[in-house]
């Protein structure tokens, strides 16, 4: 008899599985479909033996120190700042739009005092800002706009910023100043060993069972538990009674080269040519020295597997309704990216799940990091 039956071995269901068992001398079993524990942030070597992101780049940042400190227990880490170029009118150029943006691609010598003048002279007046594209012309104005992050905003989510609230471009800075870095957290890292070891840790206890390739529909009536932990799907779950919730998803393209260094930095963006998005050269994230390298093209899709709820006000409100039901469902706990239908960071998952651990234990989230591993 488990005392937890846990759906998904990502960051939500594991951060769960660790602290029921360890901190909590609870019974757990946590299973996932896919074939691997990790959840989207699962990590392997590749044939050639470079250390890949499966589903895309994972860049660790936060602020916070709880969740630095939490995470701490399972790896070491090594400092990473994240630095991406977009590939716009035939130049590569810092993204966030910066001082070296502006002045690389129309040739000027700008100081950081001029550029906010500039800014200031293109920035299309908004009495409220409402849609993505309202975030962007109202700081930058529409020509940078346009060769930024309409197209890529339109390959990404196949709808046009217009049509896009707020909140997807809101995430993305404009700077005037020389700052490339694309997070400005106070801990930029990387887990040293990888992100599928540090889950490793976190599941290696006695209290913890891990069963791979399995949908939980096909134990949940012969295993016996007392409480689920759902972190898959919340429309899934109801057997999307009220339809289906929208998801963008991505097509991964995986490739080696026999060559150190493919492209000048970690991630290139291509806002207005070629199908894909970006690309990531992996050795950059993880610091590994090889003789190869392994890139992974990022091509936007409508069909398959579930990865960024469509932030759309008609799409908040279906939410709602499965929200409602999953508030009223007994013995079940939603909780991570899917489950709540919100675009999160992997620091904000963890501080969600040990947020519900310290609530269904009753104690507060500094009595729950206190209870060492
Ligand atoms: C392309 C991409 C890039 C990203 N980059 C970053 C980044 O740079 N930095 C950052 O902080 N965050 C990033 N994220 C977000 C990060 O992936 C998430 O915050 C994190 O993975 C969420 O963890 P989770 O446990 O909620 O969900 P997931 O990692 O999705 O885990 C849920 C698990 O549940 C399993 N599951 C679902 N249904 C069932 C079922 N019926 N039965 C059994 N198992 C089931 C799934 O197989 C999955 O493994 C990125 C996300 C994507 C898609």
């Amino acid at each position: 008899m488990f005392d937890y039956l846990i759906v998904g071995a990502g960051f939500a269901g594991s951060v769960l599985a660790e602290r029921l068992a360890r901190v909590a001398g609870k019974k757990v079993l946590i299973c996932d479909k896919r074939a691997h524990i990790g959840g989207n942030a699962y990590d392997h070597y590749d044939d050639a033996g470079v250390l890949v992101h499966r589903y895309g780049p994972h860049i660790f940042h936060t602020n916070s120190r709880d969740v630095y400190e939490y995470l701490s227990q399972f790896t070491a880490w090594r400092p990473y700042e994240h630095r991406v170029r977009a590939s716009v009118d035939g130049q590569l150029v810092p993204i966030p739009i910066n001082l070296d943006s502006v002045n690389q691609l129309y040739g000027l010598k700008l100081t950081s005092f001029e550029l906010t003048k500039f800014f200031e002279s293109v920035a299309e007046k908004r009495d409220a800002i409402r849609t993505s594209e309202d975030v962007i012309v109202s700081k930058v104005g529409r020509e940078l706009y346009e060769k930024f992050f309409r197209n890529y905003t339109r390959k990404q989510w196949d709808l046009d910023p217009s049509e896009l609230d707020a909140t997807v471009t809101a995430r993305v800075p404009v700077r005037t100043n020389r700052d490339d870095r694309y997070f400005t957290d106070t801990y930029q890292i990387m887990p040293l060993r990888g992100y599928t070891r540090m889950f490793e840790n976190m599941l290696d206890h006695p209290n913890i069972k891990i069963l791979l390739n399995t949908d939980y529909r096909d134990i949940e009536r012969v295993l016996p538990y007392s409480e689920m932990v759902y972190t898959g799907p919340v429309d899934e779950f109801f057997d999307y009674r009220f339809g289906k919730l929208p998801y963008r998803s991505l097509e991964f393209r995986h490739e080696t080269y026999n060559m150190p260094v493919y492209q000048p930095a970690p991630v290139v963006n291509y806002p207005n040519e070629h199908a894909y998005t970006r690309v990531t050269e992996f050795k950059y994230l993880t610091g590994q020295e090889h003789q190869k390298t392994s890139i992974v093209f990022e091509y936007p899709r409508a069909e398959g597997d579930p990865y960024y709820p469509v932030p759309r006000p008609e799409n908040a409100a279906l939410y709602r309704q499965y929200q409602t039901l999953a508030d009223g469902t007994q013995g079940v706990h939603f909780v991570g990216r899917l489950a709540t239908y919100k675009y999160y960071n992997m620091d904000q998952v963890v501080a969600q799940a040990l947020t519900l651990f310290a609530r269904m234990s009753g104690t507060t989230r500094s009595q729950v990091l206190a209870a060492s591993a």
